[in-house]
């Protein structure tokens, strides 16, 4: 894609590239899971934050985000003054893994073939949004963005390069504050959201 797509021609592509993930087998996640979930949100957001992929209210809903992650990203967003409608918002991989315990559907990080098979989607909507810089939320997101392994405890709160040269700022996934020591979760969340600050300064 070689020049910048109106808003319009942006919203019409990415609703087709909807239909075509929602189609997509190209690995075993599509087949288990109930619909795809591509991003959304400003389609020519200066700034794309990613994380790993949808979960199971995401994968219902067919939205990223909005389930109890999402709550923390609204409300990281919020205290920094900014709206996901500024934003556009999405994950490296867009079926939702899981495996069932009972009835419930649980979370399961997906493979780095399921993430590379699923990589030229991410850069389809790359290719429409066009954003600046990106927010890599997590290990999944930074290492699809970034094209390595990514130590996000040692390498958060910074930016980095991709291969093209775009830059990308790791931080965690929202998922990893609700899975922390409750006790340390005020300076987690502190830490979290001076991590955010860099690419999202207040406004
Ligand atoms: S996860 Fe990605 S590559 Fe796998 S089936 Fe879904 S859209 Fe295709």
């Amino acid at each position: 894609m070689t020049r910048r797509l109106s808003r319009d021609e942006a919203a019409q592509a990415l609703g087709e590239l909807r239909g075509e993930t929602d189609r997509c087998r190209e690995c075993p996640l599509g087949e288990r899971a109930t619909q795809s979930v591509c991003g959304e949100g400003a389609v020519h957001a200066k700034i794309m934050v990613v994380g790993e992929q949808p979960g199971d209210r995401e994968d219902l809903q067919g939205r990223p985000f909005v389930g109890p992650a999402g709550g923390l990203l609204d409300r990281g967003l919020a205290e920094l003054g900014w709206s996901r409608e500024a934003l556009y918002v999405t994950n490296a991989v867009k079926h939702f893994k899981y495996e069932l315990r009972g009835k419930r559907r649980m979370h399961k990080t997906p493979a780095q073939r399921e993430i590379e098979a699923c990589h030229h989607w991410l850069e389809r909507e790359i290719a429409i949004v066009r954003p600046a810089a990106f927010i890599a939320l997590g290990a999944t997101a930074a290492r699809a963005l970034l094209g390595r392994r990514v130590a996000v405890l040692s390498e958060r709160g910074r930016w980095h390069e991709d291969a093209a040269g775009r830059p990308v700022l790791v931080t965690l996934h929202p998922s990893a504050l609700l899975r922390g020591d409750p006790q340390q979760r005020d300076a987690a969340w502190a830490a979290w959201l001076a991590d955010l600050r860099i690419a999202l300064p207040p406004r």
